[in-house]
């Protein structure tokens, strides 16, 4: 695992629209954060700047002591989860989990004994051979959990991965995430808008405001200063 770093960063969209206006922020190794704020404000902007999904304007992304800002996407060590799940349709669980780790050649043993951990820390080893389409959302969030997983990634971010989820799901899937951020000693950043969520989850939120930092802090001295 790794520390997030982003100094003065900014995105300026091809359209002109300033999204992202200056974002200072230090995410520890291991720490679990939560970006927060209505919507628009340039929570998903600002994590899928992190992922290398989008390009920064200005300002510098570090992962760890490596500056990102021209690494791409899949070099990144980085995992992301969205709320759509983004599982491959023609794929079984196992082979939706394995993808990403045959793409940068990892021996077969390997793979089948990361998949196999994954499968079992999220209670998921029945599914294995299912498609995306016999699971339920809740399973398939799951899926995706574990793909993320068995990359053994720097970070793990998350982009409102609960809001296609039931008020009951929500829960557990929240409580899930908590459980493999205390196992995996992982860094996470965690973008939502749900407030609950935010208070159960995050152990410092970042509140952002039409594309700045507006405050950071613990979930109790966020929501109640005004
Ligand atoms: P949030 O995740 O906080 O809801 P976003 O980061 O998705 O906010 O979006 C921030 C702002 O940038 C919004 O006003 C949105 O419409 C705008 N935006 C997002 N993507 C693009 C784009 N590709 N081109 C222009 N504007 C964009
Ligand atoms: P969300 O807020 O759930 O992330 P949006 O509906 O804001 O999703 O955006 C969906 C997609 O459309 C994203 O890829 C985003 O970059 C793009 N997008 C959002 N706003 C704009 C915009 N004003 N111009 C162009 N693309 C946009």
């Amino acid at each position: 695992m790794a520390s997030v770093t982003l100094t003065g960063v900014h995105k300026k969209y091809p359209d002109g629209f300033h999204a992202v206006r200056g974002v200072d922020l230090e995410i520890a190794d291991g720490e679990l954060v939560v970006l927060v704020g209505p919507s628009g404000c340039g929570k998903s902007t600002t994590l899928r700047m992190i992922a290398g999904l989008e390009e920064v304007s200005a300002g510098e992304i570090r992962i760890g002591d490596r500056l990102v800002n021209e690494v791409e996407p899949g070099d990144r060590d980085i995992a992301m989860v969205f709320q759509n799940y983004a599982l491959y349709p023609h794929m079984t669980v196992r082979q939706n989990m394995a993808f990403g780790l045959k793409m940068r050649r990892t021996p077969k043993p390997q793979i089948a004994e990361r998949v196999a951990t994954a499968a079992a820390m999220l209670g998921i080893e029945a599914l294995l051979d299912r498609r995306p389409r016999e699971l339920s959302g809740g399973q398939r969030q799951r899926v995706a959990l574990g793909r993320a997983i068995v990359r053994d990634p720097a970070a793990f971010l998350f982009d409102e991965p609960l809001s296609n989820l039931d008020a009951k799901l929500r829960g557990e899937t929240r409580t899930e995430i908590a459980a493999l951020h205390h196992r995996l000693d992982a860094t996470m950043i965690y973008v939502t808008h749900d407030q609950v969520e935010a208070m159960t989850l995050g152990q410092r939120l970042v509140l952002m405001n039409h594309g700045i930092v507006q405050q950071v802090g613990p979930p109790m001295e966020v929501y109640t200063r005004p």
